[in-house]
């Protein structure tokens, strides 16, 4: 039995937050590639350097860089009985690249946390990470409407999605997302 699960929504719809929680309690590794590719900013790699260029203006890193990235980090020891993967796939490429590396099989199930545009626009601006100007958050507002929303239906045409209203408490909505995903993957 494995736990492989990928967490969407919008940017700002509290996914960060809840992707940790959801990983600490289903006992697998959270694996955000925003994080990862911050911290490789902060450590001035080549590649971080790079990111953070495409990162400030809220564009997308190409999809080959990414698949090296995560190819390398699920491959690692503590990803074996599962994972959650938060801010990646957001591409078509991006789901064609797990099709290739891990097979047909590659995902137990895909959780949509669903909060609208209004709402998560305001968290964002009050967040106020470095990367959070306001044409930066429009445009991966504008992105993933574009390229990652769409994937929704993939999943779903496979049975593998569930949607979660993500307006209410930070507690509230955790034990609705735990609840959604128990019983679709006892189902
Ligand atoms: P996030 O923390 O998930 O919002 O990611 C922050 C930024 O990192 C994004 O705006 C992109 O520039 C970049 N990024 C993170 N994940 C991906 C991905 N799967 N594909 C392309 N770019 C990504």
């Amino acid at each position: 039995m494995t736990t492989r699960l990928i967490v969407f929504g919008r940017q700002g719809a509290g996914k960060g937050t809840q992707a940790v929680r959801l990983a600490g309690h289903y006992g697998i590794p959270h694996i955000s590639t925003g994080d990862m590719l911050r911290g490789a900013a902060a450590d001035g790699t080549e590649l971080g350097l790079k990111a953070k260029v495409l990162m400030d203006a809220g564009d997308l890193v190409p999809d080959e860089v990414m698949e090296g990235i995560v190819v390398e980090r699920l491959a690692k020891a503590d990803a074996q009985p599962g994972w959650l993967l938060d801010g990646y796939p957001r591409t078509v490429g991006q789901i064609e690249a797990m099709q290739r590396n891990l097979g047909q099989d590659f995902v137990d199930l895909a959780v949509n946390l669903d909060v609208p545009v209004d709402v998560v626009t305001a968290r964002m601006l009050a967040r106020g990470r470095e990367d959070d100007t306001p044409e930066a958050i429009q445009r991966r507002l504008d992105l993933y409407e574009e390229q990652t929303r769409p994937l929704l239906d993939f999943f779903a045409q496979r049975d593998q999605l569930v949607e979660v209203d993500g307006v209410g408490t930070e507690d509230d909505v955790f034990e609705r997302l735990v609840k959604a995903i128990d019983s679709t993957l006892e189902g």
